[in-house]
């Protein structure tokens, strides 16, 4: 097992997490023996943003007399329905509520770590504040009842601004060399995309995490894997799948990250994913990525936005990222995407985004299959 220190206030975070967007996938049987399985090769990290209520108790069930060998990963601001289903709020008295209720299920008063859910968007940043999510928070770290300040973004601006209050302790953040690839940024003076070498971080995404190392702020990733699209060849941008092994490892090279959170929705699943501890220096090395021509990853949005400006306003790279991860059944991706202000189903087919994809992606195409897709 490897472990990271947390910068601020100790304490020893396993290399690799439990995501919870699979989790209800699983009995309480299986519950328990994922549990099982994770505490002995030593995982202690899982966090619960998961899409029903039902995951909470066989939680509580799995962890019984062994609370405190798990760390649990909280989120101020998202609830659940009566029919239990997920919801994000910034409504004050439902993120107390939501928080009071996870830790009820769980049969805890506290968690170790707490998140700010999910911002991607400046006004639901100054929502944030504005509404009292953020008060509230810095109070539960006060008392104790949120161990260690976090916050959940997709987002680099915005995670920047969190960081800039200096009151955070890490970040859940979404990171693969897909998310992180920038085409144009690393020379705007080249002009022949396919002499550009692919591994190259956009600076706006490696300058953050430099900035969290700085402040001692560490990084737990979510979408290491691209919601498997990056291990499947006929979906990997890279035109050739990358493996578990490489895909953790590329997240544990960035600066300041500390975990990577990998949704588990089977035992076997956990099996395949602890394997990445006994893979070898050479099973992990992803950087045949580095020797790879643009022109040899056409067609696949990799989600950089350099297609922008859309007369429609539609965040092209989050539509297709959406498409992307609800095809694969993640529901909150779904549900993410009808929050979106304009919508694949706004596009007027006009083509100018073609003509600023590096990766010659059918942008056109792409927008009516998500609109279709998600009907809208
Ligand atoms: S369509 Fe092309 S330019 Fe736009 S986000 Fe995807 S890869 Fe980037
Ligand atoms: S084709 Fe659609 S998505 Fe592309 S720029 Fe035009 S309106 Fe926007």
């Amino acid at each position: 097992m490897e472990y990271r220190v947390f910068p601020k206030g100790g304490g020893k975070i396993s290399t690799v997490g439990i995501g919870g967007s699979k989790l209800h996938a699983l009995s309480s049987e299986e519950m328990v023996e994922m549990i099982d399985l994770a505490l002995e090769r030593g995982i202690n990290i899982v966090d619960l943003a998961t899409e029903t209520a039902e995951v909470f108790p066989k939680m509580r069930n799995a962890l019984k007399g062994r609370r405190n060998k798990m760390l649990l990963a909280l989120h101020l601001g998202l609830t659940f329905q009566a029919d239990g289903q997920y919801k994000r709020t910034r409504r004050i008295d439902e993120v107390r509520q939501g928080f009071e209720r996870q830790l009820a299920a769980l049969g805890t008063d506290y968690a170790d770590i707490g998140y700010i859910h999910y911002v991607d968007e400046l006004a639901d940043y100054h929502d944030v504040f504005a509404a009292g999510t953020y008060d509230f928070a810095l109070q539960l770290k006060r008392e104790g009842r949120i161990r260690k300040l976090g916050f959940a973004s997709h987002r680099a601006e915005i995670s920047r601004k969190f960081l800039e209050t200096g009151e955070f302790d890490l970040f859940m953040f979404s990171i693969n060399p897909a998310y992180d690839l920038d085409p144009v940024a690393h020379n705007p003076l080249e002009e022949d995309l396919s002499a550009l070498d692919a591994l190259h971080v956009a600076q706006e995404r490696a300058d953050l995490y430099c900035l969290a190392a700085k402040l001692g702020v560490g990084i737990t990733v979510m979408k290491p894997f691209g919601a498997g699209r990056l291990l499947d060849a006929r979906t990997s941008p890279f035109g050739q799948a990358l493996t578990v092994p490489q895909c953790i490892q590329y997240c544990l090279d960035r600066p300041a990250v500390l975990s990577c959170m990998v949704g588990v929705d089977c035992v076997e699943n956990l099996k395949r994913l602890v394997a990445y501890y006994d893979s070898s220096r050479e099973e992990r090395d992803y950087s045949f990525i580095a020797g790879m021509r643009f022109e040899e990853m056409s067609g696949k949005c990799v989600y950089c936005n350099h297609c922008l400006p859309c007369p429609k306003n539609i965040d092209i790279a989050r539509v297709h990222k959406f498409l992307d991860l609800a095809q694969v059944g993640d529901e909150l991706a779904r549900r993410h995407y009808q929050a979106l202000e304009h919508k694949a189903g706004d596009c007027i087919q006009c083509g100018s985004c073609e003509k600023n994809c590096p990766f010659q992606v059918p942008v056109r195409r792409k927008m009516q299959e998500a609109a279709k897709f998600f009907g809208a």
